[in-house]
């Protein structure tokens, strides 16, 4: 049983340390049940691309991107700045509502760093996408060193009236591996952004990425720890792709290093996750990006697929134990 307070961050209850080698994703309450618990109804998420940019780019902070990143990966094709937000959701409705009539939306402003305008261009481009028919709330992706205080106030009365999920990447606990694929931010960063979110009474997610080489078994665990430790609402956990076009598939092309099998990475996760507290809001273990643009690894995996793999694995572990 998880309960859930009336912002909708969950009440943390850590798991117990005997507990730890507990290993089942069905002990974290699952994403789209929790998100209909809290609208009262079934409801889908629609991506928007609003034609923003990323400081990681656009030479505020750096030019290159973070090392793993091609943004193509993330666009589904109703998805495209040309059109308004609004034509964004009526083209995505369009697209679920034959065959899920009753669906209600909620507008995920995905592409890039979602916050990074000045907060009269983000109100007009939030307030419009929750203009639009059947748009029942918002879930904002960005960076953790681009939530100013001004923006917190604004989405702070916002939450108070509609559904809002700010989402962060985090991508790793782990200082090296920040500086390693040019993030240019720190954990630290991530961490106070999400406290003095989660501190304003907005559902807070967060971004992890599973994988990278350097990372040793036991990092990526201290890593968990910390996660944990944070007051986040939701997660999602995607394994290290090397995708196309990106500074990584260049390094990986000059010396590639192992990639571990789809099973290999779902006792990663089972265990990783065994660190986290039982309240936490698993959304989503695996990545699928565009198999043409996906270098390494090939597992074809939705992530559904990957959530039954890992409960059969958790289930063999337990009979065995
Ligand atoms: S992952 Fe995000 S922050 Fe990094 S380059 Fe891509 S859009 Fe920018």
């Amino acid at each position: 049983m998880h309960r859930v307070s009336p912002s909708g961050s969950p009440t943390r209850t850590r798991r117990e340390p005997q507990a730890r080698n507990v290993v089942n994703p069905s002990s974290h309450p699952e994403y789209g049940a929790w998100l209909q618990a809290q609208l009262g109804c079934k409801v889908q998420k629609l991506s928007v691309n609003a034609g923003f940019s990323c400081p990681n780019r656009d030479g505020r902070i750096g030019t290159g991107g973070c090392t793993f990143c091609n943004n193509v990966t993330f666009h589904p094709a109703y998805c495209d700045p040309k059109f308004s937000v609004t034509q964004q959701l009526e083209a995505g409705k369009r697209f679920f509502a034959r065959k899920y009539p009753t669906m209600k939306y909620l507008a995920y402003f995905q592409a890039y760093t979602n916050t990074y305008a000045p907060l009269r261009r983000l109100k007009a481009l939030y307030e419009e996408a929750l203009a639009v028919s059947d748009v029942v709330g918002l879930v904002v992706g960005t960076r953790p060193d681009c939530m100013p205080d001004d923006l917190l106030d604004y989405l702070s009365e916002l939450n108070r009236h509609t559904f809002l999920i700010v989402e962060y990447g985090i991508e790793s606990a782990n200082e090296e591996t920040l500086h390693r694929v040019h993030r240019g931010h720190t954990f630290a960063q991530s961490a106070d952004a999400i406290r003095r979110t989660a501190a304003r009474g907005i559902r807070t997610g967060g971004h992890i990425i599973l994988g990278f080489p350097w990372e040793t078994e036991e990092e990526m665990m201290r890593g968990a720890d910390e996660v944990g430790h944070l007051p986040l609402t939701t997660l999602k956990l995607h394994q290290l792709q090397i995708i196309r076009d990106t500074p990584m598939a260049e390094e990986y092309m000059r010396h590639p290093w192992p990639m571990p099998t789809a099973e290999d990475y779902a006792r990663l996760v089972l265990r990783y996750i065994a660190h986290l507290p039982p309240s936490l809001v698993l959304e989503r273990f695996v990545s699928q990006s565009p198999p043409e643009l996906v270098i390494a690894p090939h597992w074809g995996m939705k992530n559904h697929e990957f959530a039954d793999m890992m409960r059969k694995i958790s289930r063999d572990i337990t009979c065995t134990a």
